[in-house]
C-alpha cells in the first residue's frame, strides 16, 4: 500500500512507456512490488553520453521507485577488455551522481554458475556441440528469405555431448574446432533462434579469472542469465536486442529460473558525433584525438574536461526521455543543457583572448584602483570581487577596427566606449608597425567621471568591452572547439564510406597568449568560469601552465530553435 503512496507522489517527472510498465508491474504485485535494475558496460572502452543516458534512466528509475541498480561488468570477451576501461566507467557513473553501493558485479562471477547452466541445458537436450567451422555454421544459418539447414552434429547424443563440452573447457581444441549451439529451430523466421552458438574456445586469459576458462558464454547467453541470477525485475536495453529477446525469454524458461522482463529502448543518435566504443577507439588508436578524455571526444571523460556538469547531462537525458523510435538528437539541446546549468553557476570574469595593447594617456602612471565587479548577476549570494585597473590594458584584438563598418559600436579612432566595469574611454591615436602595418598599441583617454558606467553629462556609449590590466593578468592557454565532425550524421551519410572521412580537421584552436584576471591564477582543474563575451571555460589539469577548455560558446542556437517552435504553434 505504501508503495502505492509513494509512487504517486513521483508522477511530477514525465512519465514515459517503461515507467508505464514498471506500475503496472507493482500494481499488480509482480516481483513482490520491486523494482532492480542495471547498467551492464562492456569495459572495452570508455562511455560515451549514450551509456550516460542509459545510467541516468537504469539509476534514475531505481532511485524513482525506490529500488535498486546494480553496476555488471560484462567482460564475457577476454579479447576487448581491459583494467582501464573498469576504472573509467566506475569513476565517470560516480561522478555523474549515482552510486551501486555493494552491487558491483562481473559477469565472469559466474562463470561456474553459467557452464553448469550449459551443461543442464545439453542434458534435457536443448544444446549440442557443433562441430562446422564458422563459415559453415553461417551458410546453414540461411537467410531472411531462406530457412536454415540443421547441422549434422545436431543429433549427438547427450553423453556424447557432455564429453565433448567438458573437453573443450579442458582446453583440449583449438579455437573454432567446436562450439556450444542451443538447439532451437534452424526455420525459425527470427535468425537468433536458428540454434545460436551459447559458448566459443578462446584461449586467452580473462582480467579476472586467469587461465581458468578457455570457453567463454556468447553474450546472449549469458545476458539474460546474469539478469536472473541478480533478480533484476526490469532488463533495459537499446532496440536492437528486441529481436534477441525471445532468445533471452528462450534460455529464462527453458532453466525455468527467475524471469526478469526485457524492455527496449532506442538507443541516443548525436548530430555531428559517433557514438560507438568501436569507432571511438580508431579515433584514439589513429591519433584524431589525444586520448579518450580529449574535450572534443563524447565520452563522459571528455565532456568533464571541457567543463559540462553533471546535473547538465541529468537535464539532457531527461529532456530527450525515452523512445520506442530511433532518432537523432541535435547537438545543440545538449549545448544548450550545459549552458543554462553554467549560467547559474559560473562566476563572470574577463580574459583577453587576443590581446591589443592600449595605454590611457591620461590615467596616472602608477596608479592602480581596485574595481568591484559581480561575479554572477543572476546569483547575487555569490558576491563580488576586486579586479585591479591601470594605465596599460589588454582588450581584444576584434574589438578594434581602424576602419570601422556601418553599426561597428566596438572601438576605432575619435570613437568612445565603456570598458565593463569602469570607465568610458575615446580611442585617440593608432600605432602601427611600420613595416607590417598591423596595430601595435591603441592610445586612448578616459574620462574620469564615468567609473561604473554613468557621465555627469548623461552622454551614452553603445559598446562595452572587457579588458584586463596588463601589469596584473596572468597569462593563460586557451583552447576553443569546434564539432570534430562536418556531417550531421557521419556514421549513416553514406554506407560506402568510412565515417573518419568527415573529421573536422580544425576542430581545434589553441591561443597560447591570452591574459586573463589575476584572480584566475591559481584556479583548480575542473574550475568552470564565464569568460565574458566569450562563453563558458573550464580550467584544464595541465601541469606547470593555466590552461582553460571552451566549454561552449555563449550564442544558444537550441534556444533560437526552441523560441521558433514556439512562435509557430503560437501563430
Ligand atoms: P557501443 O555500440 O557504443 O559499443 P554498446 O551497446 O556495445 O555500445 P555496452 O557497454 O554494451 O555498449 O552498453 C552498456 C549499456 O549502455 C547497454 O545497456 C546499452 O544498451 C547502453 N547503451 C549503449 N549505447 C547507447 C546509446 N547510444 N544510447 C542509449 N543507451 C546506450
Ligand atoms: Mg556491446
Amino acid at each position: 500500500m505504501e508503495k502505492k503512496d509513494s509512487i504517486k507522489l513521483n508522477k511530477a517527472k514525465p512519465q514515459n512507456f517503461i515507467k508505464n510498465i514498471i506500475e503496472k508491474d507493482l500494481s499488480m504485485n509482480k516481483n513482490d512490488e520491486r523494482v532492480h535494475t542495471r547498467f551492464p558496460p562492456e569495459p572495452n572502452g570508455y562511455l560515451h553520453i549514450g551509456h550516460a543516458k542509459s545510467i541516468c534512466l537504469n539509476f534514475g528509475l531505481a532511485s524513482e521507485y525506490k529500488g535498486l541498480c546494480n553496476l555488471r561488468f560484462d567482460d564475457t570477451n577476454p579479447t576487448k577488455e581491459e583494467v582501464e576501461y573498469i576504472e573509467s566507467i566506475k569513476l565517470d557513473i560516480r561522478w555523474l551522481g549515482f552510486n551501486w553501493g555493494d552491487r558491483l558485479f562481473y559477469a565472469s562471477d559466474y562463470f561456474d554458475k553459467l557452464y553448469e547452466y550449459a551443461n543442464q541445458l545439453i542434458k534435457s537436450k536443448k544444446a549440442y556441440v557443433c562441430s562446422l567451422s564458422t563459415g559453415e555454421i553461417k551458410e546453414y544459418r540461411g537467410t531472411l528469405t531462406q530457412p536454415g539447414r540443421n547441422s549434422p552434429y545436431r543429433s549427438r547424443s547427450v553423453k556424447e555431448n557432455l564429453g565433448l563440452f567438458k573437453r573443450m573447457r579442458a582446453g583440449e581444441f583449438k579455437e573454432g574446432e567446436h562450439v556450444l549451439r542451443a538447439k532451437i529451430d534452424m526455420e525459425s523466421p527470427n535468425l537468433n533462434m536458428r540454434d545460436p552458438v551459447i559458448y566459443r574456445i578462446i584461449h586467452e586469459s580473462h582480467h579476472r579469472t586467469g587461465n581458468k576458462w578457455c570457453i567463454y558464454p556468447m553474450y546472449d547467453f549469458a545476458h539474460c542469465l546474469e539478469d536472473s541470477i541478480e533478480r533484476i525485475t526490469h532488463s533495459i536495453c537499446t532496440l536492437e536486442f528486441e529481436d534477441h529477446r525471445p532468445l533471452y525469454d528462450w534460455f529464462l524458461e527453458q532453466l525455468n529460473l527467475f524471469h526478469p522482463q526485457q524492455i527496449e529502448f532506442a538507443r541516443l543518435n548525436l548530430s555531428y558525433t559517433v557514438l560507438s566504443k568501436r569507432k571511438l577507439l580508431e579515433l584514439v588508436k589513429y591519433g584524431y584525438v589525444t586520448g579518450w578524455d580529449d574535450p572534443r571526444m563524447p565520452t563522459i571523460a571528455g565532456f568533464r574536461r571541457r567543463g559540462y556538469t553533471p546535473e547538465s547531462i541529468h537535464d539532457f537525458s531527461e529532456r530527450i526521455g525515452v523512445a520506442k523510435r530511433d532518432s537523432l538528437v541535435d547537438v545543440a539541446l545538449l549545448e544548450h543543457c550545459v549552458r543554462e546549468d553554467l549560467n547559474k553557476r559560473a562566476m563572470r570574469v574577463m580574459a583577453v583572448l587576443r590581446p591589443l595593447r592600449l595605454i590611457i594617456d591620461n590615467y596616472p602612471e602608477h596608479k592602480v584602483e581596485e574595481i568591484e565587479a559581480v561575479n554572477n548577476p543572476e546569483d547575487i549570494s555569490m558576491g563580488t570581487r576586486k579586479i585591479p585597473f591601470s594605465r596599460v590594458l589588454y582588450i581584444e584584438q576584434e574589438d578594434f577596427r581602424e576602419n570601422p563598418p556601418k553599426k561597428y559600436f566596438r572601438l576605432f579612432p575619435g570613437q568612445e566606449v565603456r570598458l565593463k566595469h569602469a570607465y568610458y574611454i575615446k580611442c585617440e591615436k593608432v600605432i602601427k608597425d611600420e613595416k607590417t602595418g598591423e596595430v601595435k598599441e591603441l592610445h586612448c583617454t578616459y574620462d574620469p567621471e564615468s567609473r561604473g558606467g554613468g557621465t555627469a553629462d548623461g552622454r551614452k556609449v553603445r559598446g562595452t568591452l572587457h579588458w584586463v590590466s596588463a601589469a596584473h593578468s596572468v597569462k593563460a592557454e586557451v583552447n576553443l572547439y569546434d564539432r570534430l565532425f562536418i556531417k550531421e550524421n557521419p556514421v549513416d551519410c553514406d554506407k560506402n564510406s568510412d565515417f573518419k572521412e568527415y573529421i573536422n580537421h580544425n576542430s581545434v584552436e589553441t591561443l597560447k597568449s591570452c591574459m586573463v584576471e589575476p584572480g584566475l591564477a591559481n584556479a583548480v582543474p575542473g574550475s568552470r568560469f564565464q569568460f565574458l563575451r566569450h562563453g563558458y571555460f573550464c580550467v584544464d589539469s595541465s601541469k606547470g601552465k593555466l590552461v582553460f577548455n571552451r566549454t561552449v560558446q555563449l550564442r544558444d542556437t537550441w534556444a533560437k530553435i526552441e523560441k521558433s517552435i514556439k512562435d509557430r504553434k503560437g501563430s
